[in-house]
């Protein structure tokens, strides 16, 4: 089973909070003050979610943005060079890194 983490799944539930308010408004069963608080609960829920979804996508651009670089480990300067000349490194390709 996948983990359901998806971010994308706040989308979903705001789509259904909106849906399910314009129905509850469009249905005349509540008066304006009953309406207005559908509306409050419906910004709150909208809000918690828009805040947890930038939140989650704070987490993943800054994942990507710092990527994991491979670990750079150099040859011994008397072994022979990486690049295959038979040559060591030193003599080699050392010299013209840096
Ligand atoms: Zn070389």
């Amino acid at each position: 089973m996948k983990k359901i983490k998806s971010p994308w799944y706040g989308v979903v539930w705001i789509v259904i909070w909106t849906a399910a308010l314009v129905w509850f408004l469009s249905s005349g069963m509540f008066n304006q003050r009953e309406s207005i608080g559908l509306i409050l609960v419906w910004a709150i829920m909208v809000g918690i979610t828009v805040f947890l979804l930038i939140q989650h996508l704070r987490v993943q651009m800054k994942q990507t943005r710092e990527p994991v670089k491979p670990a750079n480990v150099k040859p011994s300067l008397n072994g022979p060079c990486p690049c295959g000349s038979g040559k060591k490194y030193k003599r080699c390709c050392a010299g013209k890194e840096g």
